[in-house]
């Protein structure tokens, strides 16, 4: 079957169905299709969030909100002052989609359920009459005299623009696609993982969360920091997730083992921590039953056996090396990470069509006119938060409403 529309989006996932409503809004009457390869449309918004779709976070300012992605902070920042956060809720709120955000800024829908957000799209898809076809996998995108050429098995559709959203591949084989285009693509990497400490018995704590730790690797100057829980494989949490975001490159040089460093105080420093001790040197209370720094009593004992302090010392009796050792296990507390699991409630992966191919005030290819991106197929990925599906709604704002302006130039 031979076609000519518009617009293709290949790819009815959370960016391709976002940017043909955008498309469909900015430019009434374009002739405007989704070719999906599977059997639903927006699969990984149905079962995000653990089935109730953390859609976004409330951190709208540009700065703030792009700190949130190891990669693609300095491009999503220009990004996000066309469409950022604030924009998205407002998106849906117009459609009457309440959110309830909880105290770390994660915006879900209030009826906690990921079905809310997939009907609002499907509904405004066919208020706009975008046909999304299923079981519609792509093969070969070419550019032609005319624009572009798409085909499926089944169809050739030739168009004026496409706008690619076929998401993450965790291979750079799964890039095949593109294989005509000679676009750069930065190896795919996992991200967002936890790690695995085989050997280390802080693993006989599992369920313990400290509420404010830092975590470094060994060897680099920066760390992250939020609630860390010990699991019986090793550790997770925010700190832990973040960490193997921001590291994600390094971690994968080091093929997943390095000492890691713990910060059970947060980020307070030597001094602070002495600081802190100082008040206590003169009780006579045990340092057993005083933990520190808001450390759960179980994972205090545990420090403290660590830093071989006997369960009876009180503060008082506390001597100036055993001061420092408690101090450096409070600060610079080492374990081995030996291997990482994969993060169930959200993974991503690093990588993707090379940010410097974009242009970030349209997402048009920089070398082939008429070709967009957005979404996880660019080299993007952030945090867990909704900041995923945030970089997929601005991205995909930005590629709708410019999809169609070079036509128009034309004309
Ligand atoms: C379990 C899980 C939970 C998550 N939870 C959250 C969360 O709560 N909050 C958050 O912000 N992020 C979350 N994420 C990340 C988020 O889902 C992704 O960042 C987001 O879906 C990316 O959107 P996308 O449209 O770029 O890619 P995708 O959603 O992956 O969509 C790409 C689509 O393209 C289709 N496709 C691929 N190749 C072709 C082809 N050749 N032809 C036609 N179609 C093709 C695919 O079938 C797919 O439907 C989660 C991820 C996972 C795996």
């Amino acid at each position: 079957m031979k076609e000519t529309v518009d617009v293709v989006v290949i790819g009815g996932g959370a960016a391709g169905c976002f940017a043909a409503i955008q498309a469909g809004t900015h430019f009434p009457g374009a002739r405007i299709v989704i070719l999906e390869r599977g059997i639903k449309p927006l699969a990984k918004v149905k079962i995000s969030g653990g089935g109730r779709c953390n859609v976004t976070n409330s951190v709208s300012d540009p700065t703030e909100l792009s700190a949130n992605y190891p990669r693609g902070e300095r491009f999503l920042r220009k990004a996000f002052y066309s469409f950022s956060s604030a924009h998205m809720i407002q998106w849906l709120n117009d459609r009457g989609i309440e959110l309830r955000e909880y105290p770390d800024g994660c915006l879900f829908p209030i009826t906690n359920d990921s079905q809310t957000i997939i009907d609002c799209f499907l509904n405004e898809l066919k208020k706009l009459k975008i046909p999304l076809h299923l079981e519609s996998r792509v093969d070969t995108v070419q550019q032609i005299e005319s624009g572009w050429e798409v085909s499926t098995p089944t169809r050739v559709i030739t168009c004026k623009s496409v706008i690619l959203t076929v998401g993450g591949q965790p291979k750079i084989s799964g890039f095949q696609l593109l294989n005509q285009l000679d676009l750069k693509i930065v190896s795919p990497i996992p991200s967002l993982f936890t790690f695995n400490m085989p050997n280390e018995p802080i693993r006989e704590l599992m369920g313990v969360v400290t509420e404010n730790a830092s975590v470094r690797i060994v060897g680099e100057k920066w760390s992250t920091s939020g609630p860390l829980l010990i699991t019986h494989w090793g550790m997770s949490g925010p700190a832990v997730l973040k960490c193997s975001a921001f590291g994600a490159r390094i971690l994968e040089e080091k093929g997943y083992r390095t000492p890691i460093s713990v910060n059970w105080t947060g980020v307070l420093k030597q001094d602070d921590v002495r600081a802190a001790l100082v008040e206590w040197k003169s009780s006579n209370k045990k340092l057993l039953n005083t933990p520190l720094f808001q450390i759960k009593s179980r994972l205090w004992t545990y420090l403290l056996s660590k830093c071989e302090l006997h369960e009876d010392l009180r503060w008082s009796e506390l001597g100036n090396r055993q001061e420092n050792k408690l101090i450096e296990v409070l600060i610079n507390d080492l374990y081995q990470m030996e291997g990482k699991t994969t993060f169930k409630e959200e993974f991503v992966t690093a990588g993707g069509i090379d940010l410097a191919e974009i242009e970030v005030k349209t997402m048009q290819s920089k070398r082939y006119r008429g070709l967009f991106f957005a979404g996880e197929v660019m080299d993007i990925d952030g945090v867990t938060g909704g900041f995923n599906f945030q970089a997929a709604w601005t991205t995909a704002a930005i590629a709708g409403k410019s999809v169609l302006l070079n036509q128009m130039e034309e004309k």
